[in-house]
């Protein structure tokens, strides 16, 4: 077994550990980056599955990107995507909700484009949902050469 991230080869009792509390196989040096990560971000679980797909698929996506306002789950600076993982929609506020929107608009403004993802696609459609977001780069990078 090897870490998703940088690919050292690690031993059982690592990756039994890590996939028990982070549901992916990372080195003892990149569990804890990560567990750091979701500490003072509260980043879902289903970001950083998504990120590591999304490497895997040849992207260079960020983990919790500060875009100068607030951090974003995951970015991808080459074609300006922000992605938020939506956590459960019954636990949304109506203050909440209206924030969203708003933010997506300043980011907007400033060139970025905000996709939110529900944790659920997530959960079950992994492979589907990195589709999509490939899908909306090169969609995006068509759009950065017409301009
Ligand atoms: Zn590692």
């Amino acid at each position: 077994m090897t870490c998703k991230d940088c690919g050292k080869t690690i031993g059982p009792q690592q990756y039994k550990a890590s996939k028990d509390s982070l549901g992916i196989t990372l080195c003892e040096r990149h569990s804890k980056l990560i567990k750091r990560v979701i500490l003072d971000n509260s980043t879902p679980l289903e970001a950083i599955h998504l990120f590591y797909a999304l490497k895997e698929a040849g992207v260079h996506p960020m983990l919790e990107w500060w875009d100068g306002k607030k951090s974003v789950d995951i970015a991808i600076s080459r074609v300006k995507l922000n992605i938020e993982i939506d956590k459960d929609y019954n636990m949304i506020t109506h203050e909440q909700a209206i924030n969203d929107l708003e933010d997506a608009m300043h980011s907007f403004k400033n060139g970025f484009t905000t996709v939110r993802i529900p944790h659920l696609a997530i959960k079950y459609y992994l492979d589907e949902t990195v589709e999509n977001i490939l899908g909306i780069i090169s969609g995006l990078k068509a759009n950065i050469k017409a301009i």
